[in-house]
Formats: C-alpha cells, sequence, structure tokens
C-alpha cells in the first residue's frame, strides 16, 4: 500500500537560525533545488519567522509540494496564555502544518501525552495539518517499553480525534535516542517500530487509517543514511532536525527518488 501514500520530509528548524534572512535563504535554496515531484516537504522555522516565510514561499515556484509548519500549537483558540499561539492564528497567518509533542516540548517544557493530545485535537479541529511525534528514550528501549511508550502516547490522540482527522496527521516516530545525537536506528529497528504502529492504528482505530496514514521516521537521518531507511515498506518519510539547515536536505528529500 506505500505507493497511496505520499513520501514525505519534514524539516525542523528548532531555534535556528537567528535571522529572517537565514531562514529565507535556506527556503529560497529548497524551492530552487531539484526535489522528487512526487515528494511533499514541510519545514517548520522559529514562530516569529512563520508569516514571512509563508508569505515570501508563496512567491516562489518549487516543483514540489512545499509547505511551511509551526512547531509547536495551544490547545486554545485565545485568552490568558502568555507566550503561546493558537491554531485560528496559524490559519489566519496561512500556516499548513503544525508540530506537536516533538521529545523536546515533551522533555524540556514537560508537555505530556493528555496536553499533546488536546493541542493536536485543537489543530485538526481549526484545519490545521499536523505532524504528531512519539519515541522512547534510550531506557525505555533497554526496558524493552519501546511499544508500551509509543501507544501510550498514540492512545491520547486516538482517544480524542475522529477516524476522519486521521486522513490530516502524519506520524512522526522519532526515538529519543536518536535525535540530536548522529545515531540513527537501523533501518530494521525503524521498520519494525512503524510497522507496529501501523498494526496498532488498524486494531484501534481502522484498517484504512493505518494503510492511510504516513508514519515518518526522525532521528539523525542524513543524505549518508536516508536511502536505506526510505527502501522500508512502512517508512513513508522523514522528519529532519540538523541536516534539514544544510544542503543535504535535498539529497534527503529525494531519497524515494530513481
Ligand atoms: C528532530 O529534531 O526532529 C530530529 C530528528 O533531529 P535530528 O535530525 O537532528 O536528529
Amino acid at each position: 500500500m506505500t505507493a497511496a501514500r505520499t513520501f514525505f520530509v519534514g524539516g525542523n528548524f528548532k531555534m535556528n537560525p537567528t535571522t529572517y534572512s537565514g531562514v529565507k535563504a535556506l527556503i529560497d535554496d529548497l524551492a530552487a533545488a531539484d526535489i522528487d515531484p512526487k515528494a511533499e516537504i514541510v519545514v517548520a522555522p522559529p514562530t516569529l519567522y512563520l508569516i514571512p516565510a509563508a508569505a515570501h514561499l508563496a512567491t516562489l515556484k518549487p516543483s514540489f509540494t512545499f509547505n511551511i509548519s509551526a512547531q509547536n500549537v495551544y490547545s486554545k483558540t485565545n485568552g490568558a496564555f502568555t507566550g503561546e499561539i493558537s491554531p485560528e492564528m496559524l490559519v489566519d497567518a496561512g500556516i499548513k502544518y503544525t508540530l506537536t509533542g516533538h521529545s523536546e516540548r515533551r522533555t524540556l517544557f514537560k508537555d505530556t501525552s493528555d496536553t499533546v493530545a488536546a493541542r493536536t485535537k485543537a489543530a485538526l479541529d481549526a484545519g490545521i495539518k499536523v505532524i504528531f511525534c512519539i519515541g522512547e528514550t534510550l531506557d525505555e528501549r533497554e526496558g524493552d517499553k519501546t511499544m508500551s511508550v509509543c501507544e501510550e502516547m498514540i492512545k491520547a490522540v486516538v482517544n480524542v480525534i475522529s477516524e476522519k482527522d486521521w486522513a490530516n496527521v502524519v506520524i512522526a516516530y522519532e526515538p529519543v535516542w536518536a535525535i540530536g545525537t548522529g545515531k540513527v536506528a537501523t533501518s530494521a529497528q525503524a521498520q519494525d517500530v512503524h510497522h507496529q504502529i501501523r498494526a496498532y492504528l488498524s486494531a484501534n482505530v481502522s484498517q484504512n487509517v493505518a494503510e492511510a496514514t504516513r508514519i515518518i521516521y526522525g532521528g539523525s537521518v542524513t543524505a549518508a543514511n536516508c536511502k536505506e531507511l526510505a527502501t522500508c515498506p512502512d517508512i513513508d518519510g522523514f522528519l529532519v532536525g540538523g541536516a534539514s539547515l544544510k544542503p543535504e536536505f535535498v539529497q534527503i528529500g529525494n531519497a524515494r527518488r530513481a
């Protein structure tokens, strides 16, 4: 069924670059690059730069689908929530995607499975597509808890969104031990978890959702390791941190290209 799932590559710029001109240069370089027209590319600059980045991208003519994403979103429309932005604000700004539940949000900023699920639901309700991130720590992997941890994170979302909402969700499986460490999961490790996530969706949402949902891998993906990972039947693309700031991001976007 892989053919039906559009290859998806997300670039999470995190708190980089530190100037708008740096963000614009990355977008310009990508939009001009020769990337697989069958791929969908989405980059997530820092919040402050979302509006000019989206406005600038709208003036460019990439030969592939190219969108801008937020890195996080709150679960309320407006109000006394200092420092947060709402899904409605993203809609107003013309932003199509948001990440939710990135491991840095979960660990550094104490997002929980329930608050991530609430953010995910609020974004979907407003019409924003979601790159929903999950993954286990090294201790959890070594304690044989990878699937119970991932399933608990997914279950919180399954509990609050409807079956049709899944059409607008991309699941990013990002083992925490692989993020920013240079230690990429082997393709066998990643494929195994992706396969089990799909089985979980089949058992707990529906077979259709399991077959249609894109499950992407994140964690030290580079030009050197992306091709092999991209051959795995349940890996539908990547979420890329460090390498999304480098020219090699183009090669990652082309990981499925013959
Ligand atoms: C990420 O931040 O989502 C990520 C996968 O980072 P890196 O590619 O740098 O490991």
